[in-house]
């Protein structure tokens, strides 16, 4: 009788035992397939999901650029001859070319004299820039002068008038053709937003040619220049995108951080901000 007992409960542990084994590997089973499951799936729904929702926000930002964009095409720049009229001349960042023109007779309210050495003579225009960029030319000419250089300061602002004058000028003696390639018409010379100044070595003064850059100070400009906020605003090379032959001599400001992003992408000013295709 005793064996008996001891015989039925060692059945039933052992039934017990392969019982919660049984169900232990189900367990082990089903939580596998589930993080197999879990791991897989939603690893793919979730790059799709980014991919899309990078997708939607590029096709939502390339909308918003071309309303923007259209926006300020339609409502807030105006077209003139062809060409588009600056909305915000006295921003530091704008883009004046041969495609975009200042609002005729624009003239800054902020025109001072820096101090530095200029090639023009007392109370001539050609001495003044805004506040902010002849600030900046008084820095970039103390570093010159450090490092041993002499530049001088050649032609900053340019009056609407003054330019009409050189324009129309050219057009009797030279022709239209040869005033459109050599001289900006009214409203789109950048001289006129007083953030322009043509420099030179005090050698060479007189002269603005391309071999400025082989003087020390047209070499040190062009490494130097937009640590004070200033580009080389036509660099060579670039004549299609620019629209002007290379002036190593024409340094206009847009503050450091653009001229230093444009420097070092070795970029124009048309290419930075995507008016050039
Ligand atoms: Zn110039």
């Amino acid at each position: 009788m005793k064996k008996i007992a001891i015989l039925f409960i060692l059945m039933v542990s052992v039934l017990l035992i392969s019982c919660q084994q049984e169900s232990y590997s189900t367990e082990k089973q089903d939580k596998r397939n589930y993080q197999s499951d879990h791991k897989k799936e939603p690893e793919i729904v979730e790059v799709n999901a980014e991919v899309e929702e990078e997708t939607d926000e590029e096709e939502m930002s390339e909308q918003d650029t071309a309303n923007e964009s259209e926006q300020t095409d339609d409502t807030v720049e105006q077209e003139e001859d062809g060409l588009k009229v600056i909305d915000d001349p006295k921003s530091v960042e704008l883009v004046v070319n041969k495609q975009r023109k200042l609002p005729d007779g624009y003239e800054p309210d902020d025109l001072v004299e820096a101090n530095v050495s200029y090639y023009a003579a007392e109370g001539d225009p050609k001495r003044l820039l805004r506040q902010v960029a002849a600030n900046a030319l008084e820095e970039l000419f103390q570093a010159a002068e450090t490092d041993g250089l002499d530049l001088v300061a050649v032609s900053g602002y340019r009056s609407y008038q003054r330019q009409k004058q050189i324009y129309e000028n050219n057009v009797a003696t030279k022709g239209q053709e040869h005033a459109d390639k050599f001289s900006a018409k009214p409203g789109t010379s950048e001289h006129q937003t007083g953030l322009a100044m043509d420099v030179a070595s005090a050698a060479l003064v007189a002269v603005l040619e391309q071999s400025f850059i082989e003087t020390d100070e047209g070499k040190w400009l062009e490494e130097n220049a937009h640590k004070h906020g200033f580009i080389i605003r036509y660099p060579e090379g670039k004549e299609d995108i620019t629209g002007y032959s290379y002036e190593p001599w024409h340094l206009r400001y847009v503050g450091e951080d653009m001229a230093t992003e444009i420097y070092q992408a070795q970029t124009t000013l048309e290419e930075y901000f995507g008016l050039y295709p």
